[in-house]
């Protein structure tokens, strides 16, 4: 396994792995890499002849009052992952790499990215499509793999690749958690262990929202305000949304009559945390 800074060495190794007729999966990432990641680039590695990993913070997707600066990073850790769940390639650039002095081209998306996070983080999925499609140009992978975790940003990336006739398949893979239930995230090093125990709210949640689709609740409304009573009940827990989604266009909706998405952000102290079950 290889670790490259720039774009060209990623085109210039692609090319090569093209020539001897090989197929390509890219995993994205921002690194700090855990389990959900891992099963990733399990899914990869499987299903290609070589896998790329992208390790980048992408500033474009932060906004000036969230986490940027302190975003865990630990390459040497991530590349271990990297090396033991089968990639070759981890791609770990700098920015000054991805945005030059001269940027000003963005990918932008209507209408999916109008609710859930898009609505609390206005400017996170222009910096999402826009990295994305920069690092689609420079592995041109055949799979691209992304989790479950992230529902929105799966929905978005599968509607970028399909307006845009971008020739890679997007495959979707599901929420890996620890062994309490908490969603396996980067971002669960910020909690403090009183906050660790207060974040098992979310998926206790979960629970209550997938308990009342299983005994036949259309009512979104009705899902929904359970979900929240339950949620109140923890002090640590503030919530930003809790929502019902069509799973395509994200927009909400009254009734479980189609695929549906049921997805929440909460904050434990001063950390967002999401998590989300799909109603199929
Ligand atoms: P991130 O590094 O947070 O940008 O995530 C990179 C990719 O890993 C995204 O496609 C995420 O959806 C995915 N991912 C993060 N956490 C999990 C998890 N717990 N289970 C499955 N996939 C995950």
């Amino acid at each position: 396994m290889k670790l490259v800074k720039t774009k060209q060495e990623v085109r210039d190794i692609v090319k090569e792995w093209r020539k001897q007729g090989l197929t390509v999966g890219f995993v994205p990432t921002m690194g700090y890499l855990h389990e959900g990641h891992a099963s990733l680039i399990d899914a990869s590695s499987k299903n290609n002849d070589r896998t790329v990993v992208s390790i980048f913070v992408n500033p474009m997707q932060f906004s000036p009052n969230e986490d940027l600066e302190s975003y865990p990073r630990d390459i040497v850790h991530d590349s271990k992952v990297c090396e033991e769940h089968g990639a070759d390639l981890i791609f770990n650039p700098e920015p000054e790499e991805m945005y030059n002095d001269m940027f000003c081209s963005y990918v932008d998306m209507d209408v999916l990215t109008k609710e859930l996070c898009g609505l609390s983080r206005p400017i996170h999925f222009r910096g999402v499509c826009t990295v994305v499609s920069k690092l689609f140009n420079i592995v041109k992978p055949d799979n691209a793999y992304f989790g479950q975790k992230d529902a929105q940003q799966l929905a978005v990336i599968k509607r970028m690749v399909e307006d845009l006739d971008m020739d890679i398949k997007i495959n979707g893979c599901p929420i890996v958690r620890e062994a309490d239930g908490l969603a396996k995230s980067s971002r669960n090093t910020y909690l403090s262990p009183e906050e660790r125990q207060a974040a098992l709210i979310l998926s206790k949640t979960i629970a209550v929202g997938r308990e009342l689709v299983k005994n036949g609740e259309k009512d979104a409304k009705k899902i929904v305000s359970q979900m929240i009573k339950n949620i109140e009940t923890e002090p640590l827990a503030r919530i930003d949304y809790v929502k019902i989604v069509d799973a395509l266009t994200m927009q909400q909706i009254d009734n479980l009559d189609r695929p549906a998405l049921c997805a929440m952000a909460v904050y434990i102290g001063k950390t967002r945390l999401i998590d989300n079950f799909e109603v199929v």
